[in-house]
């Protein structure tokens, strides 16, 4: 039964202008092989908005991503748009589309492929074989919470934030963790800092009782700062880690690392909002790690593997599509085994290829 999908593709700036295209190549050919009927509807958001329309996230953008099943983000932002207000800035375009669409949970895997191991400041036995993913809280915690601001104080001045976190937020949260611990090894880390923070010591509390409903999943838990210790110490320990958003900020920035090469790393943002009433096809904001790149934008120098990796986990996430999904990552794995590379990630002896040829390589091992 041929499946109709809409996904909004928002490129933006800079090098996002030149690696979504090839992610929606990608898509495309997935759509003809498996049958699948994808509907693309692309709009301008961050500094190519800002140019057209004054803002950042115009309102056709928010239409158009609100009506769709997913989003295609590209990476917002460059010089250009730096002396902004803060509050035009294409940043908050991000940000904007994140409240809107409801997407609370972060999901970045860090994922290294053999042949890149040596793009990683680690050893390679340390490395060799990390297969992580760090769900990140998204829309509570510090950077949110209220009060928070900067105020005289004794002569001098006083900043503040406020750490908070309900049950209500730490429990969804934790049952994507449970969820996606359940797809992959079936082992959920919990960060917190319990010992200090009391905002944390609930979060423990509740996402030991949400455990209860995943008996399945083992659960364990560890402080931030070990954790920071360990990702760099043994990060083969880790499969799915569950975090507050200060701390997964850090901690999955710490992870991408450790793979060595931002032009790789895919990530997910969802919520709780179904898609057509199926609870395992959630909506949902894929985008790279990185952002518009300017020193190298409009070069066909841009590595377009995390865009393309990020379809991959649309069709995972958004519309349950395991096999197209897997189809795409085994694309990936084969055209890097043939010792195809981009610029930053190429080493003696491979064969240097820009972005678009990247991207038809990948749709050579699809087709
Ligand atoms: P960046 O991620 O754009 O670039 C950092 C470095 O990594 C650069 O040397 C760049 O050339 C390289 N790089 C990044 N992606 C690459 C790819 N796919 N292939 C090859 N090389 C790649 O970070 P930055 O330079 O700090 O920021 C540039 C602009 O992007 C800023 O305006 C920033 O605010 C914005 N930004 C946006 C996002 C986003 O849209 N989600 C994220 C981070 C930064």
């Amino acid at each position: 039964m041929t499946k109709k999908m809409k996904i909004a593709v928002l490129p933006g700036d800079g090098i996002g202008k030149e690696i979504t295209p090839q992610a929606v190549a990608v898509l495309e050919i997935i759509g003809k092989k498996y049958e699948h009927a994808f509907e693309f509807e692309t709009h301008i958001v961050g500094g190519a908005a800002i140019d057209e329309t004054g803002h950042p996230l115009p309102d056709e953008t928010l239409r158009s991503a609100m009506a769709a099943d997913a989003v295609l983000l590209g990476a917002v932002g460059g010089p250009k748009w730096e002396g902004l207000d803060y509050a035009i800035r294409p940043e908050r375009a991000l940000l904007g589309l994140r409240e809107k669409l409801g997407l609370f949970a972060n999901l970045r895997p860090a994922i290294l492929y053999p042949m890149l191991a040596d793009a990683s400041t680690l050893k390679r036995e340390v490395i060799e074989g990390i297969d992580l993913m760090v769900v990140r809280e998204l829309t509570g915690g510090i950077y949110f919470g209220q009060p928070r601001g900067v105020e005289t104080f004794e002569g001098g001045e006083r900043g503040i934030n406020t750490l908070v976190y309900t049950t209500a937020e730490i429990e969804r949260i934790a049952r994507i963790g449970f969820e996606v611990a359940r797809k992959r090894s079936k082992k959920l880390m919990s960060i917190d800092k319990a010992n200090v923070l009391e905002a944390t010591e609930l979060w423990r509390k509740v996402v030991t009782k949400v455990h209860k409903d995943y008996p399945d999943v083992a659960l364990s838990h560890m402080y931030v700062d070990n954790c920071a210790m360990q990702l760099i110490r043994n990060p083969k320990q880790f499969d799915v880690i569950v975090t507050t958003n200060m701390f997964g900020d850090i901690l999955s920035d710490a992870a991408a690392m450790l793979t060595g090469s931002i032009g790789m790393l895919p990530s997910a943002s969802i919520g709780k909002e179904c898609i057509a009433g199926r609870p395992d096809c959630l909506k949902g904001m894929y985008e790279p790690i990185h952002g518009s790149a300017p020193d190298i934008a409009g070069q066909d120098k841009a590595n377009p593997l995390a865009s393309i990796l990020s379809a991959a986990m649309m069709l995972k996430y958004s519309f349950a599509l395991e096999t197209e999904a897997a189809a795409i990552e085994a694309a990936v794995f084969k055209v890097l085994e043939a010792g195809y590379r981009t610029p930053d990630i190429a080493e003696a002896g491979s064969k240097q290829i820009g972005t678009e040829e990247m991207g038809r390589r990948v749709i050579e091992q699809l087709a």
